[in-house]
């Protein structure tokens, strides 16, 4: 939600955080921010309910040249941990894509968006599609559907055509962004010895939207 809120058109995602910070203070929650939830961590807090919300993470597909230097993700970009050239290429082209190529754009890159199905925003509902394709429009985002990504080189991303043609798209700096996958890690850690219960909410149940994760969290507290 963090990383979310960077793109232009979620900005007031920062209101909603302050909102639940507010309110968990009202309720006496207490936080505790930088501080990573290890399995030690948890067995010393002997907690009677543990829930657990770690998210999603990125996925890598499987290409030649995926980890060349000239790759990155977008969890890695929206956190600022690289510096982008002037040609930026986005490999997917889901709502994330979409969202984080106009937080791209918005700095003066040349974007270009790739998609191997037929629409871009794909994911996208119908109100949101408008406002984004008028952004697009805005930031001059290139976009190209019915590609496929056969590899990644130090000029760009190499795709073939649904013709059948192979062509390269100049890239300084690629970002993968296809559908991220839940993050399992914690919860693969924990043991039923860690707490009598155990949930987990969100993403890291499986890679879903704001919506879910904030009526998982409802349900499961109403329940405790
Ligand atoms: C760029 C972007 C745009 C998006 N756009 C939309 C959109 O338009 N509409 C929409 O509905 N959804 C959107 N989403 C998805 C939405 O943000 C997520 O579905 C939602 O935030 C999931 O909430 P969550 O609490 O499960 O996980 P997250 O919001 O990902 O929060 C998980 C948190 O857990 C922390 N964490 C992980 N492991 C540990 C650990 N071991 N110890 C302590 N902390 C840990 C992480 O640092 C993170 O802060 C977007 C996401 C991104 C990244």
């Amino acid at each position: 939600m963090r990383l979310g809120a960077k793109s232009p058109l979620l900005r007031e995602w920062n209101d909603l955080v302050k909102y639940y910070a507010a309110q968990m203070k009202k309720v006496g929650v207490r936080t505790e921010l930088g501080k990573e939830a290890t399995p030690d961590v948890i067995k010393k807090e002997k907690p009677d309910v543990l829930i657990i919300a770690t998210g999603s993470k990125p996925t890598k597909p499987e290409l030649p040249g995926i980890d060349n230097q000239n790759v990155t993700n977008v969890f890695d970009l929206l956190d600022n941990k690289v510096t982008l050239g002037d040609k930026v290429v986005f490999i997917g082209g889901n709502e994330i894509a979409v969202q984080t190529a106009e937080y791209v754009a918005v700095q003066g890159k040349k974007v270009t968006i790739l998609e191997e199905g037929k629409r871009i925003g794909y994911d996208i509902n119908i109100f949101n599609t408008l406002v984004h394709r008028r952004k697009m429009d805005e930031y001059k985002i290139k976009t190209l559907v019915n590609v496929k990504v056969d590899r990644i080189e130090d000029e760009g991303v190499v795709v073939t055509t649904l013709g059948g043609k192979e062509a390269t798209i100049p890239a300084d700096t690629i970002v993968v962004a296809l559908p991220f996958e839940a993050d399992t890690g914690l919860r693969q850690q924990i043991s039923v010895t860690s707490a009598p219960e155990i949930y987990s909410i969100g993403d890291c149940v499986s890679f879903r939207k704001l919506y879910e994760a904030i009526h998982d969290g409802f349900k499961v507290g109403v329940k405790v």
